[in-house]
C-alpha cells in the first residue's frame, strides 16, 4: 500500500539492472531493483563487500548508467539525458560523499566548498557565506584556510560533507563515508552528517557496513544476491512511525 506524499520522490530507481563484462561472459551484479526515497528520508544501504552498493550509488548519482531501468530524480526521468544534462542534474540536485574525501589538494577547506557553488553560478560573496556556514556547522570554523593535506581524516570528511551540501541538493548519496575513520571519529562524523541532512530536509542514501550506524537511519535496504531487500528500522530511534511505503 502506498501512502500519499506531497510532491515527487527525491529518488526513484525502477527496474534497475547492472552487470559487468567478465571475459566473454557477463557478471550480473543486480537486476530489476526498485527503490524510492521521499524528501527528508534517510535510508541506509547495507550489504557485504562486493554486493554492489557502490555500483548502485553511482547509478543513482548519474555517474554510471544502468544496463536497464530508470533513474528518476525529483520527478525527472534521467534515463535519456545526455552527458551535459546529467552533469547539470548532478551539480544542482545531488551531493556525493565518498569513502575517500576527494578534496582538491591545492585549495583550502573554504575554497573546496565555495568552488561547486561558483560552478553552479553563485556569486563569490554568497558562496563564501554558505561555505563558512556549512563548515561552521561541521565544526571546521577554525580550519577554513587549511589545505586537505593539513587536516585529519575525520576533518577531511567533514569538509567533504560540507562540499556535498554546498548547492543545497535535494539528494545526498554517501558511499561508506566513515569507512576510513577510527570507530570513535566515525560515529562523530556520522552524527554530523545525519544532523546536517535532517536540518536541510534532504533525502539521503548512505552505504555502510556498520549496523549500529544503519540503525540511526529511518530504514534500511539490504543488497543481497543481486536483489534489494527492504528492512524495517533495526532499533526504534524515536516514537516516529517508520514510513510504510515501498
Ligand atoms: P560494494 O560497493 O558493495 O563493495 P561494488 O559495487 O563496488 O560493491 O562491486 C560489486 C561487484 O561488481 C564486485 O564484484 C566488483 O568486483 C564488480 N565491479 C565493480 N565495478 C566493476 C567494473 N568497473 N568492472 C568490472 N566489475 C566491477
Ligand atoms: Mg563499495
Amino acid at each position: 500500500m502506498t501512502r500519499a506524499r506531497p510532491g515527487p520522490a527525491a529518488l526513484s530507481l525502477e527496474g534497475v539492472s547492472r552487470s559487468y563484462a567478465q571475459g566473454r561472459r557477463r557478471l550480473r551484479i543486480f537486476a530489476d531493483l526498485g527503490l524510492t526515497l521521499f524528501p527528508g528520508e534517510i535510508v541506509a544501504l547495507v550489504g557485504p563487500s562486493g554486493s554492489g552498493k557502490s555500483s548502485l550509488l553511482h547509478i543513482a548519482g548519474l555517474l554510471e548508467k544502468p544496463d536497464a531501468g530508470r533513474v528518476v530524480i525529483s520527478g525527472r526521468d534521467c534515463s535519456g539525458l545526455n552527458d551535459k544534462a546529467r552533469a547539470r542534474m548532478r551539480r544542482y540536485n545531488i551531493g556525493f560523499v565518498y569513502q575517500f574525501h576527494h578534496l582538491l589538494g591545492e585549495f583550502s577547506a573554504l575554497e573546496n566548498v565555495v568552488m561547486p557553488q561558483l560552478i553552479a553560478g553563485v556569486d563569490g560573496k554568497p558562496a563564501r557565506r554558505r561555505a563558512r556556514d556549512l563548515l561552521e556547522r561541521v565544526g571546521m570554523a577554525e580550519r577554513l584556510g587549511h589545505r586537505p593535506g593539513k587536516l585529519s581524516g575525520g576533518e577531511q570528511q567533514r569538509v567533504a560533507i560540507a562540499r556535498a551540501l554546498a548547492n543545497a541538493p535535494g539528494l545526498l548519496l554517501a558511499d561508506e563515508p566513515t569507512g576510513n575513520l577510527d570507530p570513535e571519529t566515525a560515529v562523530r562524523v556520522f552524527e554530523l552528517l545525519l544532523g546536517l541532512v535532517r536540518s536541510e530536509g534532504m533525502a539521503a542514501l548512505i552505504a555502510t557496513h556498520n549496523r549500529a550506524l544503519a540503525s540511526a537511519m529511518d530504514r534500511y535496504v539490504e543488497l543481497s544476491a543481486g536483489t534489494l531487500i527492504e528492512r524495517r528500522p533495526v532499533a526504534s530511534r524515536s516514537a516516529k512511525p517508520a514510513s510504510a511505503h515501498r
